[in-house]
């Protein structure tokens, strides 16, 4: 049966999860807090991993080394890259990082150097089984690429740019990072975003209101999800 890792960046992101877990124990490691249990029937392990990518790719690697998970599932929320609104829903076709480049924006550091690829492919599977459960929420879903980076999107010209140089679907700030982890570990992911904001010039008012909501809509999802792995 599957042990399925639950990242979410932030303890609001996770909260609702935590409720919903039977036989729960936990375990403190590097900061972390670790519960393990079962939701829905299946073995779980979920955790508040912190913001941003070092925090997010450091909690994967031991959810998939000390506690041996085999399917990560990343929770939380995103600003808008374009067509996804406020309160719909974004699931991963593939991640990259929006920030990490060479001597220009252009230059493909990752491609060119280990572990040799731009991106990172989310598992389809996973991909379909997130789509059907947004679908029975009776949210509003998109499938496509998110855009990593260490930093909070909360302007129009930042944002364009991101956009135009990665075409990615939302913006947040760990699942490149998990996806990356995952895809040389060999585990399979996927990353379910709620939007929150627009990520452009009224991206912080936003995020703040709809951040409860979103985190809301993302921990249905994942309970469904599970019922159907
Ligand atoms: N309220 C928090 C904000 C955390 S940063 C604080 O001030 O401490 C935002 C978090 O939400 C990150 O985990 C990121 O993945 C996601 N996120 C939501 N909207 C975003 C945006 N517009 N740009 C980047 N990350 C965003």
């Amino acid at each position: 049966m599957a042990k399925v890792g639950i990242l979410g960046a932030m303890s609001s992101e996770i909260a609702l999860l935590k409720e919903r877990m039977s036989d729960r124990r936990e375990t403190e490691r590097a900061g972390r807090t670790f519960y393990e249990g079962k939701i829905s029937g299946a073995d779980v392990v979920l955790v508040c991993c912190g913001v941003g990518k070092v925090n997010s790719a450091l909690t994967c690697q031991m959810l998939i080394d000390w506690f041996g998970v085999d399917t990560v599932i990343n929770i939380g929320v995103a600003g808008s890259g374009g067509e996804a609104k406020v309160r719909d829903i974004v699931v991963s076709t593939d991640a990259l990082y929006h920030d990490l480049h060479g001597i220009t924006p252009e230059d493909d550091i990752l491609a060119d150097s280990y572990p040799f690829v731009s991106s990172f492919a989310a598992d389809p599977k996973l991909v379909q089984l997130a789509a059907e459960a947004c679908r029975k929420q009776g949210v509003q879903v998109y499938t496509g690429r998110i855009a990593t980076g260490d930093q909070f999107v909360g302007s129009k010209a930042q944002k364009d740019d991101i956009v135009a140089r990665t075409h990615p679907m939302a913006v947040e700030m760990e699942g490149g990072s998990i996806a990356h982890t995952c895809a040389i570990n060999g585990v399979p992911f996927v990353i379910i975003r709620s939007i929150s904001d627009n990520a452009d010039d009224g991206a912080e008012m936003s995020f703040e209101t709809f951040e409860v909501l979103a985190a809301n809509d993302a921990a249905e999802i994942v309970t469904t999800m599970l019922q159907n792995l």
